[in-house]
């Protein structure tokens, strides 16, 4: 959808038909411009040509309904894929995608072996949104948006930061700025942009690893910024926002798992304003996720040196849907 145009479209009518438009795609949640009642049937004509308000793709949900992966297909041949998370008290959560594939190759990301074939706008990233908001039942709402999907959000700074505000924007989504979390694997100049913008969206920082050789293998970006640019940058945020830092650390046995690595982490960010996620690694051939017990362990010994840990759910490793699994075939 290009939010733009469609806006331009109806320059030539009064206010208030945009304003009428805009509820029945947001609060409305309409599938067709049929469904909306309080424009014209000549305009609904025209929008219907126009501005197609169909989100093409197909999904896959678990077998207990928590989890919901999407696979969108984009206006020009490529697909995105986006993923609902269900928790129990029926809390929504929607994994937005930033980009088609990844140019930062993590070593444990599928995103990262597509290669990245192109940025997405601000109206693909919100599309993924209302592509569940649809889906929901009518007393249900998304309450939460992380980007964490597909892409890195700071190498599409610009679509990101539009996406975000249209979400928090009342008149689209109204979803809370501290409802939603921009993950970056550390792209210094996107985090010191980030601190500027005045916004109470959280910032996540994947982590995996405490130093910069064990980083550097499991993440190449950690070669251009390293770990101490890494934390200059997040410190200029903690000044500039006065806001908590989350971290992401997949653990991964014989590589971060270590009693090294604990001190190392905790050298890193008991100063510093943090929450640390551990999360469990959906297994391939290429690593080993640690035992239950070595996370529990690795969890306790943090907390013991003064850390805030958390251990992060796991949702949908059955249907490719959880951290680290999306990987569209986008090659067409
Ligand atoms: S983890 Fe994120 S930054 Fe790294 S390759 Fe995957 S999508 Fe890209």
């Amino acid at each position: 959808m290009n939010l733009n145009d469609l806006k331009q479209f109806f320059d030539d009518y009064p206010d208030y038909r945009w304003e009428q438009a805009r509820t029945a795609i947001f609060q409305q949640k309409i599938r067709s411009w049929n469904e909306a009642s309080t424009l014209p049937k000549k305009i609904r004509q025209e929008l219907k040509q126009k501005f197609p308000l169909r989100l093409p793709g197909s999904f896959l949900t678990t077998a207990d309904g928590k989890t919901t992966k999407a696979v969108l297909d984009l206006a020009d041949g490529l697909q995105v894929e986006t993923v609902l998370m269900r928790y129990d008290n029926s809390r929504n959560t929607v994994c937005v995608s930033t980009q088609v594939g990844c140019s930062l190759g993590c070593e444990f990301c599928a995103t990262g072996d597509m290669g990245f074939k192109r940025n997405l706008t601000a109206g693909e990233i919100i599309s993924q949104v209302l592509y569940f908001s649809r889906k929901l039942p009518s007393d249900e709402r998304i309450d939460n948006v992380v980007f964490m999907g597909m892409g890195e959000p700071f190498l599409n700074y610009g679509e990101t930061l539009k996406a975000l505000r249209l979400l928090n924007n009342e008149k689209y989504f109204n979803i809370g700025a501290r409802n939603m979390s921009v993950s970056t694997a550390g792209i210094v100049p996107g985090i010191k942009l980030f601190a500027e913008e005045n916004i109470q969206v959280n910032l996540a920082i994947s982590l995996n690893a405490a130093d910069d050789q064990t980083r550097s293998s499991l993440m190449p970006v950690n070669r251009q910024y390293p770990l101490v640019e890494l934390f200059h940058a997040i410190d200029y945020y903690i000044a500039k926002t006065n806001r908590k830092v989350m971290f992401e650390y997949i653990l991964l046995k014989g590589i971060n798992d270590g009693e090294k690595d604990i001190r190392k982490l905790v050298g890193l960010l008991r100063e510093r304003m943090h929450f640390l996620n551990l999360i469990p690694y959906n297994p391939t051939e290429r690593f080993i996720s640690v035992s239950a017990t070595r996370l529990q362990e690795f969890k306790h010994q943090l907390e013991k040196a003064g850390l805030n840990v958390g251990i992060r759910r796991s949702f949908g490793q059955k249907i490719k849907a959880a951290c680290g699994q999306l990987a569209c075939d986008s090659s067409k």
